[in-house]
């Protein structure tokens, strides 16, 4: 029996209760849209669980009515993966942010999906304890955003990504199932890990609805320092020369573009007296008196050398911040200008020659418009950022993007790459998967998500769904 909007909105209310159903225009907005603002928001309504018994409820009810639900978080993500725009109905953890258990002697946590990732890190470091995954939008995303994404950030050179973090995970799947993965062991040998499908599956599989994650001892104090870099080669000689003598908890790089627009909008002075056109944070422990010589001795062979220009190490906490606020306002900086963004994933070895081609192919295509660069670079993970002149209408940016894209997607293929470093896929990137996945790949993926979902009510229409 097919239902109608109204029937759906009673259901609903009859199973999380009626100040849990949202179907204003206000909340259908808000809730129906991520940090993307291409596509236009349209659910159905807004349904905010308030248990997994609830999650597993509402999924049952959707399968059985062929109801598309969008599982979503914190709306950070910026590849569309939590947009609802067809009339789907919104899943939203945010009730389900519980502390569920904190384990000290086996240095993990269990919480619910909807619990804020700031608030994740500050309960460990309250315990002296860190959760090491961290970017700018802590504030806002879910852990839950965060699995279901793989979410990277400044701190992967050292601790890994999100995957790295998950020991075990719950999840309400398309059949309306629960499942235990993993059950927060380390060693669980009985056959294929279900919990790594659902960690990056941009709720197409089923809805994460608690997770045990690992913390690891907190860091001593940490240095930051900035170097004006003559050129991209130079980042990746910066690069080698610092991660071979100390163990780096960050390396990350912006253009010199990119910098003057954070410099302004944020009102502040240039860091160094030197213009580059790049820089690079880095970030490492600070390991006793030896320390700072050590650091020096690197940074002077790197001017030597010619591929520093001018650098700052951090002399307090409060200059470490300052430095940090340059690169992680860069994402927040940018949205003025409706940036069209690319996220790609590259093996170090290739990057100086991927940055070789794609600048010429950039230099080419966007001929007058304004391209940033900065990203997780000691990662491989560059993020290209194309400003949308202001007298450009949407649609013709849009148009050339799209385009110029598929050239991008094609040298990240040749490079043997990925065009959705930590993003994720959601609607923006679904055109260009095939780039660097192959069909049979695919074909697996789909036959993966028909297991664990075999109404099509997960997340349709996103990662590779038409
Ligand atoms: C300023 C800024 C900086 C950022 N920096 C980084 C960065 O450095 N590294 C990085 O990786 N990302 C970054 N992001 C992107 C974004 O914050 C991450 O992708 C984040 O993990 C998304 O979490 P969320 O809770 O906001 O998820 P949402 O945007 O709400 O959802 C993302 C996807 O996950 C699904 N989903 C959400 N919750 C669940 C759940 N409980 N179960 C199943 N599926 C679910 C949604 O359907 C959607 O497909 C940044 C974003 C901003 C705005």
């Amino acid at each position: 029996m097919t239902l109608t909007n109204a029937d759906v909105i009673r259901a609903l209310r009859d199973v999380s209760g009626a100040a849990h159903v949202l179907e204003d225009d206000e909340a259908r907005a808000r809730y129906g849209m991520d940090r993307t603002t291409l596509v236009p928001p349209a659910p159905c309504c807004v349904v905010r669980p308030g248990s997994t018994a609830q999650v597993q409820a509402i999924v049952r009810l959707a399968r059985e009515h062929r109801i598309a639900l969008v599982p979503s978080g914190g709306r950070t993500g910026l590849s569309g993966g939590a947009v609802a725009a067809r009339g789907e109905v919104v899943v939203s953890l945010e009730r389900m942010n519980r502390l569920l258990q904190f384990n000290p002697e086996e240095r993990s946590i269990t919480v619910e999906a909807g619990m804020i990732t700031a608030a994740l890190q500050q309960h460990a470091a309250a315990h002296g304890l860190l959760y090491a995954v961290d970017f700018a939008s802590a504030g806002s995303s879910h852990i839950g955003g965060n699995i279901a994404t793989n979410a990277g950030g400044i701190k992967v050179i050292r601790y890994g990504m999100t995957r790295d973090q998950v020991l075990g995970l719950e999840v309400v799947d398309g059949r309306g199932e629960v499942l235990e993965l993993n059950r927060g062991l380390v060693k669980n040998n009985t056959g294929p890990d279900l919990r790594h499908l659902f960690i990056g599956s941009e709720g197409i599989l089923g809805i994460i609805t608690s997770a045990t994650l690992a913390l690891r001892n907190a860091p001593g104090p940490l240095d930051v320092m900035l170097l004006a870099v003559r050129d991209f080669a130079s980042i990746m000689d910066v690069l080698r020369v610092f991660t071979r003598a100390i163990r780096l908890d960050a390396f990350e790089f912006f253009g010199h573009n990119g910098l003057e627009r954070v410099l302004e909008r944020l009102q502040r002075k240039a860091p160094l007296g030197a213009e580059a056109p790049f820089y690079v944070l880095l970030e490492f422990e600070h390991q006793g008196a030896d320390a700072p010589d050590q650091v020096m001795r690197l940074f002077e062979q790197c001017v030597q050398a010619g591929w520093v220009l001018d650098g700052v190490l951090s002399q307090t906490l409060a200059q470490a911040r300052e430095l940090w606020l340059l690169r992680e306002s860069m994402s927040e900086t940018l949205a003025r200008w409706l940036p069209y963004k690319n996220d790609i994933g590259l093996r170090i070895p290739v990057l100086r020659a991927f940055i070789e081609r794609a600048q010429a192919l950039v230099e080419r295509e966007y001929r007058g418009l304004e391209v940033v660069w900065y990203g997780h670079v000691g990662d491989g993970n560059l993020h290209l950022n194309v400003l949308k002149p202001e007298t450009m209408a949407g649609a013709d940016f849009a148009a050339l993007c799209e385009r110029v894209t598929h050239g991008i997607a094609a040298l990240v293929r040749d490079c043997g790459g990925s065009i959705s470093a930590e993003h994720g896929v959601g609607l923006l990137k679904k055109h260009i998967l095939h780039y660097t996945r192959s069909p049979a790949e695919i074909e697996a993926l789909r036959q993966i998500k028909r297991v664990f979902d075999p109404a099509a009510i997960m997340n349709p229409g996103k990662v590779f769904d038409p």
